[in-house]
């Protein structure tokens, strides 16, 4: 029998849970609302609902698990357990969640960056297999990056997830708790768009982005400040680490797939120090699934 690990992406509006296989293949699974400032004690008592429902289904005892890998947007602290990000998990800051959940499973648990874990995820099943270096960009509520240098995920000083989706790409740009101004996240990311628009009554990102298309220019003006940021951080990434594929996900990634990658293709274009036609810029293959499928990727490498 196929060896599982239970996956768990952690997002700031939603948490996803599957029971993956040793191919990335998703058996069974379970999608909640995130509501991280209801308190982290409830969104504990959530999650653990979840995984016992997720593991019932797919009639696999916790206890035969390779693990449980969190997938969760940074920082954290890795050692602790301790999520230290307030910003897309307000309310969760400074609590340990890996502790919890291994009394409970009785199962090894550890946490994953989200946008390494999504790469993760596409390396071992969806659109980076087979590459040596790859980059993935996690468009949403937050802007995740992440790089795959000779099949292994990229990890720097201390053993930290480097922040591609902090990349200053404006420095006249918005403030960003990451202490930086105008970078790539504070300017492309969902709530970007949502605060831009919201100056022109536009009730979220997806708003700015439906009236764009109806030809408003004042959205037009938003979405296309969004893909001009991408355009300028694809500049600096392929002149850093000259990735095979790029790829890009997330839930507006995906959505507005078309728009980021022709950003994407005109830095690819006009960079004449990259090699021609060895850049390719795809859609994760993996869509929602991808952060799932590495997080529990990272424990069935670990067994
Ligand atoms: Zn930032």
């Amino acid at each position: 029998m196929s060896r599982f690990a239970l996956g768990v992406d952690i997002g700031g509006t939603k948490i996803a849970v599957g029971a993956v296989d040793a191919a990335g293949a998703v058996h069974t699974r379970r999608t909640i609302a995130t509501d991280a400032e209801a308190g982290f004690d409830a969104g504990i008592a959530r999650l653990t609902r979840a995984i016992d429902e997720t593991l019932a289904e797919a009639c696999v005892e916790a206890a035969a698990l390779a693990g449980i890998g969190l997938g969760c947007p940074g920082p954290f602290d890795e050692a602790s357990g301790r999520i230290e990000n307030f910003y897309t998990l307000p309310g969760w800051e400074g609590n340990d969640i890996v502790t919890p959940l291994a009394d409970r499973f009785g199962t090894p648990v550890r946490l994953i960056n989200d946008a390494d874990a999504a790469l993760l995820g596409e390396a071992l099943a969806g659109a980076a297999q087979g590459a040596r270096v790859a980059l993935m960009l996690t468009v949403g509520t937050g802007l995740g990056g992440a790089a795959l240098i000779d099949g292994v995920i990229l990890r720097g000083a201390a053993n930290e997830h480097p922040e591609i989706g902090h990349l200053i790409v404006d420095p006249t740009g918005p403030e960003c708790y990451c202490g930086g101004r105008g970078c790539l996240e504070s300017l492309a990311a969902g709530p970007a768009l949502a605060r831009a628009g919201a100056e022109f009554g536009y009730a979220d990102a997806e708003a700015v982005f439906a009236a764009a298309e109806a030809g408003a220019a004042p959205a037009q003006a938003i979405v296309g400040r969004s893909a001009d940021a991408m355009e300028t951080a694809v500049w600096s990434l392929i002149h850093s680490f000259l990735p095979e594929v790029i790829l890009i996900g997330g839930g507006m990634g995906e959505r507005h797939f078309a728009l980021y990658r022709e950003a994407a293709e005109r830095a690819i274009a006009r960079a004449v120090l990259a090699p021609a036609g060895a850049i390719r810029v795809v859609k994760a293959a993996l869509g929602n699934d991808a952060g799932m499928v590495g997080a529990a990727a990272l424990m069935l490498d670990d067994a």
